[in-house]
């Protein structure tokens, strides 16, 4: 292959064997790479039969096909396994280097099975592998393991990192990639930091200084470049401020979650914790991912608490939503400070905030008492309750334990009406997007494979123009048809783009299928037209929905809750606007090739050559 290198490493912790494996170049023509590939793999080796946390079950860490070439923002590494927390598929992409210096280090992709007897890490050094101990750094935070880590190994080392949480199979625990102490990314979502501690990896660190194949290299560039003007006009406010930029515009549109998903304004909250105010009272630098000029990511200055006067990842807007206005909290510092220590910690910031919420809606109905919580009041806003529940979560201690389970599983603990004000989707926590404003969310979240996943379309930025739909083929003034149809090539589209490690905030710059095309077929020789792009991104997509039909899950998980389905937002231009899923769904799967139940039909597979994978 000229284009790829094409060679995966294979580990299995329990007999201490490492291994490297030439894939089948048509696999890559198939699914590209990352999440795409390793839906192929899981579901090939019937990995659903398996429980998450069993030995047998992979741990696949695969970088997009694209990933380390100079296409902007092409960084990203796909991790997939099956869920711990919601028992579906699971993908969870991380930005930042990883994934280019896997690449560098002669790897296109981790395949591990296997459990270490004691904690390990594995570190890949151009073409070396070794698995050693990790018994050091098993029980530090993120940022310190790193840091020894990068001591241990070489400086200029990537380490992709779980915290406490993942160590203690908590399942709302995530996956940090760290190259600078206190700057990080994360493959937060669907509890895959304890997939990772289940197997006693603590990390697993790349370094590699070899080339990264791909072809056409100075056309390539050429065209490349002559795009990063208007990718960098576009996207301006965003590089400035971040996604933490958007908090403001999402309160008023009323996109923005408040008070678990029952508040209607919360205008001076908002603004006290945005970017625009963390710009003024914390920033400190910009910093970005591998090959992107976007510069979202933003470090800042820790404001309070024990790490006071300290760099951290600014918050983005989901954390923001998070551990911000779901909660009521609007005070700057105790905002910064808890979204450090879930990093530290290895907790997702959304999950986090989004169980915290429900603990304080639980508390409020006197289903959760001071008793319970060691005295705490889990008032709202409450900094104190906020800043207590965050270790106690991670280290599973006290009313910890409940919670480290996810929203929905504390629910079913908590009993009561609680479940009614438990915001999830398939056990997912909800991302935080409110789907009753947009024509589209509602099925995009009802219909995401992990869950209650924003990211599987982003209807919401297509919606508003922020992602042009006319190229794919929408006009701005869609009929309800239209507006399923435009929901499935979303989903196909951001499939693909995820398969080929692209970063979908790209597509803010302007970017669309037609120019991520030309680079693929310049990259690889291929001579893909927009259609057959769509194409493989609708059968990683289907394939995925597979996986989830052979654990067991149908039409009946394809659903909101009623909090998200009933109370009509009395706020923003789109105000009142609620979801007719039912009929948007039955349109959805019969479009879509599904039956009645949602599940993929043969005839489906076969028309997707997914032949060979009918069982
Ligand atoms: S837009 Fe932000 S998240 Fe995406 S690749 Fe660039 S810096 Fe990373």
């Amino acid at each position: 292959m000229d284009y790829i290198q094409g060679k995966f490493l294979k580990i299995d912790l329990s007999k201490n064997e490492i291994a490297e494996e030439m894939m089948d170049e048509n696999l890559f023509k198939y699914y590209f790479s990352g999440s795409g590939i390793a839906a192929y793999m899981l579901y090939k080796e019937k990995t659903y039969s398996l429980s998450s946390f069993s030995p047998e079950m992979p741990l696949l860490i695969i970088p997009g096909f694209l990933t380390g070439t100079p296409i902007p923002s092409a960084c990203k590494t796909s991790i997939c396994s099956k869920s711990p927390l919601t028992n579906t598929w699971c993908e969870s992409t991380v930005g930042g280097y990883f994934g280019a210096e896997l690449k560098r280090a002669g790897y296109d992709g981790i395949y591990i099975i296997g459990q270490a007897v004691k904690p390990v890490y594995i570190f890949i050094n151009n073409g070396e592998v070794k698995i050693k101990s990790a018994e050091k750094i098993w029980g530090k935070d993120i940022y310190i393991a790193s840091k020894l880590l990068k001591e241990e190994t070489d400086d200029k080392s990537i380490i992709m990192c779980i915290g406490i949480a993942g160590e203690n199979l908590v399942k709302i625990s995530g996956i940090a990639v760290v190259k600078e102490y206190n700057e990080m990314r994360a493959a937060a979502r669907g509890g895959l930091g304890a997939a990772m501690g289940a197997k006693k990896i603590k990390a697993i660190v790349a370094r590699g200084t070899g080339d990264i194949k791909f072809s056409n290299k100075t056309e390539l560039i050429k065209s490349v470049k002559s795009y990063i003007p208007s990718i960098k006009e576009n996207t301006s406010a965003f590089s400035k401020f971040g996604t933490a930029g958007s908090v403001p515009g999402a309160e008023i549109s009323g996109d923005l979650p408040i008070k678990n998903w029952r508040g209607m304004s919360w205008e001076e909250g908002a603004n006290k914790i945005s970017g625009q105010t963390m710009a003024e009272k914390a920033f400190v630098k910009h910093h970005t991912c591998f090959a992107c000029p976007i510069r979202c990511a933003k470090t800042v200055k820790i404001l309070s608490g024990p790490y006071q006067g300290e760099e951290t990842e600014q918050p983005e807007y989901e954390t923001i939503a998070g551990l911000g206005s779901m909660l009521l909290n609007d005070d700057l510092a105790t905002l910064i400070e808890a979204a450090d220590l879930c990093n530290r910690l290895g907790l997702d910031t959304m999950s986090t905030g989004a169980v915290i919420a429900f603990s304080m809606e639980a508390y409020e109905n006197g289903l959760i008492t001071e008793k319970d919580t060691g005295g705490i009041k889990l008032n709202w806003g409450n900094r104190e309750a906020i800043l207590n529940l965050i270790p106690k979560i991670a280290g599973k201690e006290g009313i910890g334990v409940i919670l480290s389970e996810g929203t929905k599983n504390a629910a079913s603990h908590i009993g009561g009406v609680s479940r009614e004000f438990a915001i999830h989707i398939k056990g997912l926590e909800v991302a935080f997007h409110d789907p009753r404003l947009w024509a589209t969310m509602p099925l995009n979240y009802a219909t995401a494979n992990r869950g209650g996943c924003h990211l599987e379309s982003l209807g919401y930025l297509a919606e508003t123009g922020r992602f042009n739909p006319s190229l794919l083929g929408f006009n701005s003034d869609r009929t309800w048809e239209e507006n399923i149809e435009m929901s499935i090539k979303l989903q196909d589209f951001m499939a693909a783009l995820n398969a080929l490690g692209i970063c979908k905030f790209v597509l803010l710059g302007g970017i669309g299928p037609e120019q991520i095309t030309h680079w693929l077929n310049l990259t690889a020789n291929w001579k893909l037209n927009i259609g057959e792009l769509l194409f493989v991104g609708a059968r990683i997509y289907n394939l995925k929905r597979v996986y989830n039909n052979k654990i067991g899950f149908s039409r009946m998980d394809d659903i909101l809750p009623p909090r998200l389905l009933t109370s009509g937002r009395t706020k923003g231009s789109f105000a009142k606007k609620n979801p007719q899923l039912d009929r948007m769904l039955e349109r959805y799967y019969q479009l879509r090739g599904w039956d009645e139940f949602g599940r993929v039909k043969n005839d489906k597979l076969k028309e997707l050559n997914l032949d060979n994978l009918i069982i």
